[in-house]
Order: C-alpha cells, then sequence, then structure tokens
C-alpha cells in the first residue's frame, strides 16, 4: 500500500468507516473475506473446538479434520442444492491445474473438446486442452477484447463434443454469463467458477463439472472446489497417472494425499457465513446491488467508461477507465491513499477494476462510489 500523499484528497465524503486496523479491500484474488470469519479463524489456529490444538496443527486422519472436512462438504451441498448425483471434491493445485486435469480425464483420444473462450483465463484454459488432446474453438471473443458473453447463435459447436468448457465470470475483462447456453443433448457442460461460485444461485444439474480456486469467493488460494458428476468419474484413460484423476480423489473423499487441511476449514466457515447470512439468493440480492451502485457512477457521466458491453457486465468485478491513463494513475494512487486498495486493472486490460465479491461490504462499495464521484468532481 502506498503511504499517504499531500495529493489524498481531504474532502471526500463520509461514509461508513472500515473495522479499526482494516481497510477496504478491492482485491481481485486473494480477496477480501468475511470478518466474523477471520476472527473465528483466529481462535480455531490457536485450538479448535476445545482440543487443545490449532486446526493447522491436527492431522488430516483425525477426527476433527473429519468433521471439518464433513461440514465444509455439507455446507456446499446445502447451499446449491448439490444433487446426489454430483460428487464434492476439495483439490490443491488453483484452478490452473484444472486447465490440465479436466481435459486429462473427459477428453479421451479421438474426441474433441470445444471451448468457449471469453477471456484470459479461458485462453489459458484451451492451451493446456490442445496440449492433450483435440480441441475446438467455439466462440473467440479476442477480435472484441472480450468485451462480451456471446449470445447462443454464436457459440458454433463441434460435431459431438466430449465436453464444453466455459468460463462463468471472466474476472479481467468483467463480464459474466447470465445464464448457461444451450448446448448439445448429452455434452457435459464443464464451467470455471473461480471468480463467481457461490454468488448467485447455480442449478449444479445442467452441469458435468465445476471448479473453483477458492481465493476470490470462497476462502484463500490453494483449495479447489471441484463438483463432478460422477458417471464422468469413470471416462479417464487407465494411462493418466493417479493424482490427476478424479476417480482417486472421489474415492478417497479429498483425503488421498495431505490436503489443505487449513484452507478447506476456512472455505467450510465462508460456506457457513453464506448459509447464515441468507444463502445464495440473499447473496446474489447483496452483490447485485453493489454493482449497481458503482455501475451508476459509472453511467452518469463520460468522465468514466465502463468496458464490458452492459448486457454482459459482471456482478463480481467491475472494469472501468477514465479519460488518460494519467488519470486512472492518479485515481489508483489516491484511492490507495484514502484507504481503498487493489483498484488497478489487471496488467493484461490496463485502467481499474474494482472487485466485489460475496464478503466485500456494502460499506466498501459505498465508500467507492462516493470516492469515485468526489475525484470526477475535482478532475473532471
Ligand atoms: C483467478 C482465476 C483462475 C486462476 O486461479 P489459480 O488458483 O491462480 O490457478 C482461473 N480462472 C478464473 C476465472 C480466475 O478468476
Amino acid at each position: 500500500m502506498a503511504t499517504r500523499t499531500s495529493s489524498a484528497p481531504t474532502s471526500a465524503p463520509s461514509t461508513e468507516a472500515p473495522t479499526p486496523g482494516r481497510i477496504w479491500n478491492f482485491s481481485a484474488g486473494p480477496a477480501v473475506l468475511p470478518e466474523p470469519v477471520l476472527r473465528q479463524a483466529q481462535e480455531d489456529l490457536w485450538s479448535i473446538r476445545g482440543s487443545g490444538i490449532g486446526i493447522a496443527e491436527h492431522s488430516h486422519r483425525g477426527k476433527i479434520y473429519e468433521t471439518v472436512n464433513a461440514e465444509a462438504e455439507a455446507a456446499c451441498r446445502e447451499l446449491a442444492g448439490i444433487p446426489s448425483s454430483h460428487k464434492v471434491l476439495f483439490l490443491q493445485g488453483g484452478a490452473s491445474l484444472q486447465f490440465a486435469m479436466v481435459p486429462f480425464n473427459l477428453l479421451p483420444a479421438g474426441r474433441t473438446a470445444d471451448y468457449i473462450v471469453t477471456g484470459v483465463w479461458s485462453q489459458k484454459a484451451i492451451k493446456e486442452a490442445k496440449a492433450i488432446g483435440q480441441v475446438h474453438q467455439a466462440f473467440d471473443g479476442a477480435g472484441e477484447e472480450f468485451r462480451r458473453i456471446p449470445s447462443a447463435d454464436e457459440i458454433r459447436y463441434s460435431a459431438d463434443p466430449a465436453y464444453i468448457h466455459l468460463t462463468t465470470n471472466n474476472t479481467i475483462y468483467g463480464t459474466q454469463w447470465r445464464s448457461e447456453p444451450p448446448v448439445p443433448a448429452g455434452a457435459p457442460l464443464v464451467a470455471d467458477t473461480s471468480s463467481d461460485m457461490f454468488s448467485r444461485p447455480i442449478d449444479v444439474s445442467k452441469y458435468g463439472l465445476i471448479y473453483a480456486g477458492a481465493q476470490k469467493n470462497l476462502g484463500p488460494s490453494g483449495v479447489v472446489l471441484l463438483i463432478i458428476r460422477e458417471d464422468l468419474l469413470d471416462r479417464v484413460p487407465a494411462s493418466v497417472p493417479s493424482i490427476l484423476q478424479y476417480k482417486t480423489h472421489a474415492k478417497e473423499k479429498s483425503l488421498y494425499n495431505t490436503p489443505n487441511t487449513f484452507g478447506v476449514y476456512l472455505m467450510g466457515e465462508v460456506l457457513k457465513w453464506i448459509r447464515s447470512g441468507g444463502g445464495l439468493d440473499a447473496m446474489a440480492r447483496r452483490n447485485a446491488e453493489k454493482a449497481r451502485l458503482l455501475y451508476d457512477v459509472i453511467d452518469s457521466t463520460d468522465f468514466w467508461r465502463g468496458t464490458a458491453e452492459a448486457g454482459s457486465r459482471s456482478i463480481m468485478n467491475v472494469c472501468f477507465r477514465a479519460a488518460s491513463e494519467e488519470l486512472e494513475k492518479a485515481f489508483c494512487a489516491e484511492a490507495t491513499a484514502a484507504g481503498l486498495d487493489g483498484l488497478k486493472g489487471h496488467r493484461a486490460t490496463g485502467g481499474m477494476r474494482a472487485s466485489i465479491y460475496n464478503a466485500c461490504p456494502l460499506g466498501a462499495v459505498e465508500a467507492l462510489a462516493a470516492f469515485m464521484r468526489d475525484f470526477e468532481q475535482r478532475k473532471g
């Protein structure tokens, strides 16, 4: 964080202050976590459930961790109403390992996998799949700088795809699917939901596989939540190493090797926090309200320019630009000095990005909206 400079605004309108010792954090990931969860984790790191041993010190084969693991899975199943046809796994290696594990498991020789490419993360996913098998790019948004999500009639599937891969929220470009596109009958839909998992209701029965790195909406980095339809477990060719087979992890209930025990614990606490806050419907309402506050500021004058097409805008990552890079630099520096951190856009796009995931409080977004209005009045 930059130190306070003389150019810091002194007249910013007053909004709710963050909890003492904390600042407003708009980082794209790892990202802000719910404060009640952090408080609980502080205690549980010392000693969890009266055991005299901290959560990071318990054996993954012991009773305490068994309960932690089971509670995390139960909260996950309950939140999304996950049908019994689908397994829930907690894996490691980030979402990026899934770019390779998905084709290793679901793309046998002689078949083709279809990828809908709507951003850098989908590009990385298709690149890994190409190294493993045959792929077909069903849509490519690169020519339009990934400003939008395609309509159904722009997607061209191959004849009999082994699966269809999409990225539900494009973290870097601030675009998000409103609903699943139609897919050919029998082709499993595979989704990277890393940056919008559990930000709104999700109908798991529509998917063959869902994966999400936890560090945006669900917990710390180093854990991946993966949901897979059971019948897909057996597609994997025998030549794939066992640690890369979903089957292995499903059979061992995510305990094939030592899991990220602390990460699964923290994710479980975040899921319980979502549940106690009213579940996914309540999350979706809050997230839509937060996003609207920022898009309203962006749309209210010509000073700001939203980079995503209006119909494709994300409620998780709000990307916007000002008239010049100089102004954008000044904005980010002054925002940081005012205690609003992490607003610099991704290096691939420039500009600004406010990541306002589940755990980002309404107060933070109100403070940012007020700061943007103030900045505009001073510089516009
Ligand atoms: C952050 C992100 C990733 C990469 O996650 P890692 O855990 O760093 O591998 C992949 N996909 C999406 C959509 C992301 O937002």
